[in-house]
C-alpha cells in the first residue's frame, strides 16, 4: 500500500534553503565587480522571482538566458524554476541560425540577454516567433541597451522589487529546465529535466564529491568556481551543489585566463571542473606561467583525461579526477572512485585509474551491451555500447519523439559510447561509436591514439578521426599542435609510436597514415576537439 498521505514534493526550492541556513554570510562573488551573501542571494532570487513576475512570466512558460558564467545565471537556475517556469539555458557558442532554431523550438517566452549579446539578439529578433519580452543583463547598469522588447535592467529592477516571494509547491515532475544538445548531427536536439530530477542529482553529487574516495571534491570550506559554461548542463549541475552545502561560489563571467587566474588566487578557489581543452588552455596562458595552483582540485569531464594532461596538472599542484557525463544524462553518471586496494597500489596504476571514466555514482546503474541488445560481461576487455539508467535521465528529445525511442530502445538509455566495465565497476570510455576508426577488419580508438600521440613532450594537442580508404576502409589520420617553439614533425611522432606496437598496446596499423601539423584544432562550442568539422575540413590539411 502506498504510505504516501503527506506527500512533500522534490523541488528546486528546497535547495536553496539548506545552504543560506548553514553559511548565511559565506560569499557568491562575480568577477571584481560584485560579491553579497547567502543571505543576500536568498533575496535576490526572490526579487527576481516578482520582476518575472511583474514581466509577465507564469508557470509553465519557458525562460531563456544568454550569459556568460555569472551571479545572475545562478539567481535565474532557482528563481525561474522556482516560479514554475522552465529555463532554457542559452548556447550563446552556437552559430545564429541555430541559437534561433533552439529558442523557436524550445518556445522561449521571455529572455534575458546579456550586453554582450544584444548585437546577436537584434539579428534574430525578427524571427523569433513567441518571444513577449526581454530584460537587459549588463555588468554596467547604466549601460543603454538597444534591446528589443527590453522591460529593463536586471541590477536596478531587482534593486527596486521586494526582496521576499511565496514561492507555491507544485509537481516535483514539472519540468525545470531545458537546453540543446551541441549537435553533431542535424538540428540541436532539446533536453529536459524535472524538479525531482535535478533534486536527485544534486543529491546524488554532493555525496559523491564530498564524501567518496580520497580526495573530498568539495566540502562545506571549498571555495567553489566553475570553468564550464552554465549553459552546458547546467555547468554539470555543480552549482546547485555549492548552493546546497553553502560553499563560496566565484564566478567568472566570460572566460579570459587574466581574470580566472586572479579570481583563482585572490579568492583562493579550490575546486572546479571543466573539459580537457580549457584546462590546457589555462595552464598555457601566459598569465598562468609561475601561478601556484597548489591544493587546487578539478574534475575534467566532457572528453577523456588523458595522462599527459593529469601528470602536466599535476607538475602544477592541481588535482585532477576524472567523471563521465552527457547533455542527455543532467549530466553525472561516473566519477573517479580509488578504493582501497587501489589507493595501495603504485602510483603508475592510480594514474591509470584516476584517469579512466570513473564508477557509476549512487543511484545510476550502468551496463555494456551488443548491437542486439545483450548485456556483456563487465571483464575489463569486453566492449559494447554504454548503457545507463538512473533517476535523472533525459526522458526524450523535446518535440522529437521518434529521436527519443532511439535513445531509450529497450528501456536503457543509449550513450553513443563504446566503453567496458571492470570488476570493481570502473567504466572506461574506448570511444565514441561513430568515431571508432574501422581499418582492415581492425577497431582502433582514436581516443587511446591521442593519449599515446599527447606523452611526446612536444605535443600541445591531438586529434585523431579515420578517413575513407580504398584498401583498408578506413585509416587512422592525426592533426597535432606542436608546443610553442618546439621541434615536430610526422617522423617524430611515429617513431615515438613504435615502442607502443612493440609492447603490444596497438598493432601496427594504428600508426597514422598521415599526420599533419597544425596551429589550432577545430573546437565545438564547449571546447571540445570537433571531429566533426575535422573531417569536413580534411582537405585543406591532406594537401598540406
Ligand atoms: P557532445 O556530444 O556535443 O560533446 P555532451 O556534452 O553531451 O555533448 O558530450 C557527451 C559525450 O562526451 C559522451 O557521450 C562521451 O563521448 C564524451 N565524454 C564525456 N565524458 C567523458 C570521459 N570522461 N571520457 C571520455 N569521453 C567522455
Amino acid at each position: 500500500p502506498s504510505a504516501n498521505a503527506h506527500p512533500y514534493p522534490l523541488l528546486i526550492k528546497s535547495l536553496l534553503l539548506s545552504g543560506s541556513r548553514y553559511e548565511k554570510n559565506r560569499e557568491i562573488v562575480y568577477r571584481d565587480t560584485m560579491r553579497y551573501s547567502y543571505a543576500t542571494f536568498n533575496e535576490r532570487v526572490a526579487r527576481l522571482a516578482n520582476v518575472l513576475t511583474q514581466a509577465g512570466v507564469k508557470a509553465g512558460d519557458t525562460v531563456a538566458v544568454m550569459d556568460w558564467d555569472s551571479h545572475r545565471y545562478l539567481e535565474c537556475m532557482f528563481a525561474v524554476p522556482m516560479l514554475g517556469a522552465v529555463l532554457h539555458t542559452v548556447n550563446v557558442r552556437l552559430s545564429p541560425e541555430q541559437i534561433l532554431y533552439t529558442m523557436n523550438h524550445a518556445e522561449d517566452r521571455f529572455v534575458l540577454v546579456n550586453s554582450d549579446f544584444v548585437a546577436l539578439y537584434q539579428g534574430i529578433a525578427g524571427q523569433l516567433t513567441t518571444v513577449t519580452g526581454t530584460l537587459l543583463l549588463s555588468d554596467n547598469a547604466t549601460a543603454a541597451g538597444e534591446l528589443p522588447g527590453s522591460v529593463g535592467e536586471y541590477e536596478s529592477l531587482l534593486a527596486a522589487a521586494e526582496p521576499s516571494y511565496a514561492f507555491a509547491d507544485f509537481d516535483e515532475n514539472s519540468v525545470a529546465t531545458t537546453f540543446y544538445t551541441t549537435g553533431t548531427t542535424g538540428n540541436p536536439k532539446g533536453v529536459y529535466f524535472t524538479h525531482r530530477q535535478l533534486v536527485l542529482h544534486t543529491l546524488s553529487m554532493a555525496t559523491t564529491l564530498g564524501s567518496l574516495d580520497s580526495i573530498r571534491l568539495m566540502g562545506s570550506d571549498d571555495v567553489y568556481m566553475p570553468i564550464t559554461p552554465m549553459f552546458h548542463v547546467h555547468a554539470w549541475g555543480v552549482p546547485y551543489v555549492a548552493t546546497l552545502l553553502g560553499v563560496k561560489q566565484v564566478y567568472p563571467g566570460r572566460y579570459e585566463p587574466e581574470m580566472l587566474c586572479q579570481l583563482i588566487k585572490g579568492e583562493q578557489v579550490t575546486f572546479s571542473h571543466c573539459v580537457p581543452t580549457i584546462l590546457q588552455m589555462l595552464l598555457a596562458a601566459p598569465g598562468a606561467q609561475g601561478h601556484d595552483f597548489n591544493g587546487m582540485k578539478v574534475i575534467i569531464g566532457g572528453s577523456a583525461l588523458n595522462r599527459a594532461l593529469y601528470d602536466a596538472a599535476k607538475a602544477r599542484g592541481i588535482q585532477l579526477t576524472a567523471a563521465y557525463g552527457m547533455s542527455e544524462t543532467c549530466p553525472l553518471i561516473s566519477c573517479g572512485y580509488l578504493n582501497e586496494e587501489l589507493l595501495a597500489a603504485s602510483e603508475l596504476q592510480r594514474t591509470a585509474y584516476r584517469i579512466k571514466a570513473g564508477v557509476p555514482v549512487p543511484l545510476v546503474e550502468a551496463a555494456i551491451m551488443d548491437s542486439e541488445g545483450r548485456c556483456l560481461p563487465a571483464d575489463g576487455e569486453t566492449q559494447g555500447e554504454l548503457v545507463v539508467r538512473a533517476p535523472w535521465l533525459t526522458q526524450g528529445y523535446y518535440r522529437e519523439p521518434e529521436k527519443g525511442e532511439e535513445l531509450w530502445a529497450r528501456g536503457w538509455l543509449h550513450t553513443g559510447d563504446v566503453a567496458t566495465l571492470d570488476a570493481m565497476g570502473f567504466i572506461d570510455i574506448r570511444d565514441r561509436i561513430k568515431d571508432v576508426i574501422k581499418t582492415g577488419g581492425e577497431w582502433i580508438s582514436s581516443l587511446e591514439l591521442e593519449d599515446l600521440i599527447s606523452r611526446q613532450p612536444a605535443v600541445r594537442e591531438v586529434a585523431v578521426v579515420g578517413v575513407a580508404d580504398q584498401q583498408w576502409g578506413e585509416r587512422p589520420f592525426a592533426l597535432v599542435v606542436a608546443k610553442d617553439g618546439q621541434p615536430l614533425d610526422a617522423a617524430i611522432i611515429k617513431a615515438h609510436l613504435t615502442p607502443f606496437v612493440e609492447q603490444g598496446l596497438i598493432n601496427k596499423w594504428a600508426i597514422p597514415s598521415q599526420i599533419a601539423l597544425v596551429t589550432e584544432i577545430p573546437k565545438t562550442s564547449v571546447g571540445k576537439l570537433d571531429k566533426k568539422r575535422i573531417r569536413v575540413d580534411l582537405a585543406q590539411w591532406q594537401e598540406a
